[in-house]
């Protein structure tokens, strides 16, 4: 029996209220035995909590993701924003299931200032340095700004550069800095001929599966919402690429999940 891993799912997202129980009851019965949240704001937190607290096997990360930055803070308020993003932060990512900081990132398609952005990332670097964690990044058209960003600590730990789409030359650079890729929906279409490229040379070490559910639906599955059983077509996808088995697939991208996100049962 395969046994998968959702290493980026919102499932804390209302969407799921409905129906989330049997969601991940199907999961368990295709395959898909392990699954981390990462909350992108600080009302996000708690419910993600309490959903892996109730859940095997279901695990957490907390950050503040460049989407939820409060947009509309004005320059002389930014400096009490920080330091109320950092103590909550500091407080929390050691919570029972917590097992990485993010979602974080840059994300140079949205209207919040890329300063502001960096600032934000900052604190979750610093306390990922200090605390020793590994983190989840998002990066949209900015890989230029977080690896310089990146290289200013010491990182140890790494993490994932979640979603991932682009070349073979950035992806091993990710890498070489000690962050593994996380591989979704994106290379189910045929479109997406640099990333298809990519995921086929990379080491399968570096690699980790995903579906960024409710979001990034798979080819074919335009406008539904994404859920984390598509974690099984991404997987034959990636095998059909490599061509290799379904098997040797999940065996490697799980355990690549446990040893980033130090889970051992
Ligand atoms: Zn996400």
């Amino acid at each position: 029996m395969i046994v998968l891993f959702d290493s980026h799912c919102h499932f804390d997202f209302d969407v799921f209220d409905a129906d989330r129980e049997s969601v991940w009851q199907t999961c368990n019965q295709r395959g898909i035995g392990y699954l981390i949240i990462p909350a992108v704001a600080q009302q996000q937190w708690q419910v993600a909590s309490e959903i892996a607290n109730a859940h095997n096997n279901i695990y957490m990360a907390v950050g503040l993701h460049p989407w939820w930055i409060e947009k509309s803070l004005a320059a002389d308020n930014i400096e009490s924003y920080l330091r109320i993003v950092e103590q909550d932060l500091q407080r929390h990512i050691f919570q029972t299931k917590c097992v990485a900081i993010g979602e974080c990132g840059l994300d140079a398609l949205v209207e919040t200032p890329m300063q502001l952005q960096q600032q934000v990332l900052d604190l979750h670097l610093k306390s990922a340095q200090e605390n020793s964690r590994p983190l989840i990044i998002h990066c949209r058209k900015a890989h230029n700004e977080l690896s310089t960003q990146l290289k200013n600590y010491s990182l140890p730990q790494g993490g994932v550069i979640h979603g991932f789409s682009g070349s073979y030359e950035i992806a091993m650079r990710y890498w070489a800095m000690g962050f593994r890729l996380g591989i979704g929906g994106t290379i189910t279409y045929e479109r997406a001929n640099k990333t298809r490229e990519a995921v086929k040379k990379l080491p399968l070490e570096a690699l980790l599966l995903e579906t960024d559910a409710p979001d990034m639906p798979i080819q074919g599955k335009q406008g539904q919402r994404n859920s984390p059983d598509a974690i099984v077509d991404i997987a034959q996808t990636l095998a059909q690429l490599r061509n290799v088995s379904l098997e040797k697939i999940a065996t490697q991208t799980t355990a690549n999940s446990k040893l980033l996100f130090k889970i051992t049962s």
